[in-house]
């Protein structure tokens, strides 16, 4: 057979070929117009070849693949764009045989007569999956390597190679939706248990199990493509259907609220496609692609999830030219609730810990806390007794600051108190070798303020973890005045290597996240205070996209921690710098009914003990006169929402405090799941283009006050009718060096 620069094929001589995927210069195969071109010549040559029997495809690399490059799909999105403006016809065309490139070639493997094995020896995404759907058997390595998924729909679009058609055709309808609406990951076993899969085999067998279904004599035919074929849950015209279907759309309703038109549009493919032929199934999952890849949505999720997230956690903004730091010890100031969580995360990345605290016994609770995380994961089977064992090893609790001795970096979560934290930082750096840097996790002190503690304000930086540190995927690294880039490149090595996504913000009150948080709070005290009912604020949140309403987050953090930043703020900058009304709500709150949130089981919700689920606090009705629910306007209270937090994340990009629009998008989706269809707090804006976001600030501000004020920037955005990606261009470097 041809050379082929991403596949070996080598044919056994029981005339079975074995397909290799290993893309040359990648960590990781995925779909390029090269490799699909080059899986069409093999598909043709295996079918055309009378030696050849059948074929099994597997992969060289240590993953099967992670699908399709988006960023192909990207460039195909602007290349219609660019292309709908002289020929709109053609366009939809180009992008429509676009759209179904993948979902024909994997139909022309299916029906070309010779079978077709997958053998899946790791991680097998998106399109590949689809492509293992489309073969006539599918063998899976029994390996913790091994998870399968359709997680198209995370980033705004579905699984248009077949996937919303097979999926179906093989497994229970119920599942398949579940699968296919949620992007849900899959073990071997649970993909063998809804059909997925025919076999699981040990992974030095992985080939051999699969040539022998071959050998066995595997049909080149599909079930659906069998006379009499049945769906596995009955014809969707069927009292089973008439079960499933109408409640599907519910379910996805309540879970979606409508925000994600490709989570719909796999309902549609999946109901429509199961009444008719294959091919005509195939024929409208394309069409359904087709319109779903022209949605702001998918163009906003593609951007943000994907291609931002991917660059931003491979380090896009550490500077250039420093060598890459290689951790042999980090410490850790402070055992409390966010030290020991930061000690757990570090270890667990491999890197050695020294954990400190005032005594030998709060250095050892915080390590306890990493012994907890680890007896839940091991209980969740994510973990092993010997991972836990070599995690704990890694952590050193003490009270001695001599065993910051060779430290590389050092991360301080002592109290939030300037006049502690000054202590700290002079009895580390005592110790820590020169040109090592340190690190403070302060939420509210300015990072420049801290850094006149330091001997060499240069290496002196901040890191902002969120909590639950273990769980939350964000860092803000924040830059003090002085903060050299060596500091900067340390930081981002840090992150990365504990496997969090880092964002660059200079340093300013509440940094980038809790500005924008504080508006999602704040907004809801003022509808609280306007009468609007609870529930209908929690909802409102919901329906707009929040993942959690704005009074629940307020009891996470705590009410008490509101009243005192409210107080700082006044000390600060004067009673005008917040709002009186709102002020007096968290005072009653904290001070009049000892509400504090979560901490104390009251806050705007009550905590009873479980199984009872926490509901919200129906003392509330009695503080502000409530208004009627039904004359209420829920999109406009939805907006609010949305529009109050984005409009800091402009003001944020106006001041210079964020720079870069991917930071803003990918950290406001990170940090406080920021509505994920907009694709970002800034691309909300570029969303619905900035005139029309001006209009609706403008129309907001003049019945809700000053916090939809526009900033100069978006009016002069508007005018020009420029974006935030254009404006602030991320790639502006790179296109210049071009
Ligand atoms: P915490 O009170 O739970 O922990 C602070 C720990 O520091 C305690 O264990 C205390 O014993 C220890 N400590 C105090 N003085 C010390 C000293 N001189 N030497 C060594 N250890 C000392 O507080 P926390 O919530 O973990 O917050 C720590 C830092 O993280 C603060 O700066 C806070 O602003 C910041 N932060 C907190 C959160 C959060 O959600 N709690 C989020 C982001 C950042």
């Amino acid at each position: 057979m041809t050379d082929y620069k991403n596949f070996t094929v080598e044919t056994d001589s029981d005339g079975i070929a074995l397909v290799t995927w290993d893309s040359p210069g990648r960590s990781m195969n995925v779909f390029t117009e090269e490799v699909m071109n080059e899986l069409e010549a093999i598909i043709e040559a295996v079918a055309g070849d009378e030696a050849i029997k059948g074929a099994v495809i597997t992969s060289g690399k240590d993953s099967f693949s992670g699908g399709a490059d988006l960023t192909m799909l990207q460039k195909m999105l602007g290349l219609f764009a660019e292309e709908k403006q002289k020929n709109p016809d053609a366009a939809i065309k180009m992008l429509f045989d676009g759209a179904g490139r993948m979902s024909w070639l994997w139909r022309k493997l299916e029906t070309s007569g010779k079978p077709w094995v997958s053998a899946i020896n790791g991680t097998c995404m998106g399109g590949a999956f689809e492509l293992s759907l489309a073969c006539h058997g599918r063998v899976a390595a029994d390996s913790d390597k091994v998870r399968m998924a359709l997680p198209e729909v995370k980033v705004g679009i579905f699984p248009g190679a077949g996937g919303t058609q097979r999926v179906p055709r093989l497994t229970d309808p119920q599942q398949a939706l579940q699968m296919l609406t949620t992007g849900q990951t899959l073990t071997p076993k649970k993909a063998k248990q809804m059909g997925l899969i025919h076999e699981i085999a040990a992974p030095d067998q992985l080939i051999e199990t699969a040539k022998k279904m071959i050998r066995d004599g595997l049909k080149p035919v599909q079930p659906w493509d069998e006379k009499g074929f049945k769906l596995p849950g009955g014809p969707v015209y069927s009292a089973a259907g008439a079960n499933l279907w109408p409640p599907a759309i519910a379910i996805l309703r309540r879970e979606t609220y409508g925000n994600y038109p490709a989570a719909t549009a796999i309902l549609k493919c999946a109901y429509e496609g199961l009444l008719v032929p294959f091919d005509t199934a195939l024929r409208i999952e394309q069409r359904y692609f087709t319109e779903i890849m022209q949605t702001t949505e998918a163009k906003m999720m593609i951007r943000s999830l994907f291609v931002s997230l991917q660059e931003l956690n491979k380090g896009a903004r550490r500077p250039g030219g420093i060598a890459p730091t290689k951790f042999s010890k980090v410490g850790v100031l402070g055992a409390g609730f966010m030290g020991a969580g930061i000690a757990f995360v570090t270890a667990k990345a491999g890197i050695p810990v020294v954990l400190i605290d005032r005594d030998q016994e709060a250095a050892d609770k915080g390590k306890a806390h990493s012994e907890k995380l680890m007896d839940g994961l091991i209980k969740k089977g994510r973990a092993t007794a010997e991972d836990k064992e070599k995690l704990l090893s890694l952590i050193t609790a003490t009270p001695d600051y001599g065993k910051l001795d060779g430290a590389d970096l050092v991360v301080e979560a002592v109290f939030e108190d300037s006049e502690v934290k000054k202590g700290v930082t002079e009895k580390s750096e005592a110790v820590m070798p020169e040109g090592s840097t340190f690190a403070s996790n302060t939420s509210t002190i300015p990072i420049s303020s801290l850094a006149t503690n330091s001997k060499r304000p240069e290496q002196f930086i901040g890191i902002h973890f969120f909590s639950p540190v273990d769980k939350m995927m964000l860092v803000e690294i924040i830059m003090g005045e002085k903060t050299g880039d060596k500091a900067l490149a340390v930081a981002i090595d840090y992150v990365r290597a504990i496997k969090k996504t880092p964002i660059v913000v200079n340093d300013t009150r509440g940094f980038y996240v809790n500005r924008c948080v504080l508006r999602y709070m704040s907004e809801a005290f003022k509808m609280l205070i306007e009468g609007v009912p609870a529930p209908m604020i929690e909802n409102a949140a919901k329906m707009a996209g929040m993942p959690v309403g704005p009074l629940a987050l307020t009891d996470e953090t705590a009410i008490d921690l509101a009243q005192k930043i409210m107080k700082q703020t006044i000390r600060d900058l004067g009673e005008e710098a917040v709002d009186l009304k709102q002020f007096e709500l968290i005072n009653t709150m904290v001070d009049t009914h000892g509400r504090l949130g979560r901490k104390n089981g009251k806050g705007f919700y009550d905590y009873p003990e479980k199984p009872a689920k926490k509901h919200l606090w129906p003392g509330l009705k009695d503080l502000y006169e409530q208004q009627d629910p039904d004359k209420l306007d829920v999109t406009e209270l939805k907006q609010r929402f949305l529009v109050t937090i984005a409009l800091e994340a402009a003001r944020v990009m106006e001041e210079g405090i964020v720079t870069d629009p991917r930071e803003a998008d990918v950290g406001s989706i990170l940090a406080f799941g920021f509505a994920p269809y907009t694709g970002g707090a800034l691309s909300y804006i570029d969303g619905m283009g900035a005139k029309a976001f001006v209009e609706l600030a403008e129309r907001l501000g003049a019945k809700y006050g000053k916090e939809f004020d526009v900033p100069a920037l978006l009016k002069d955005m508007a005018a020009k009718g420029e974006s935030f990606y254009q404006r602030f261009d991320p790639y502006a470097g790179e296109k210049q060096a071009a």
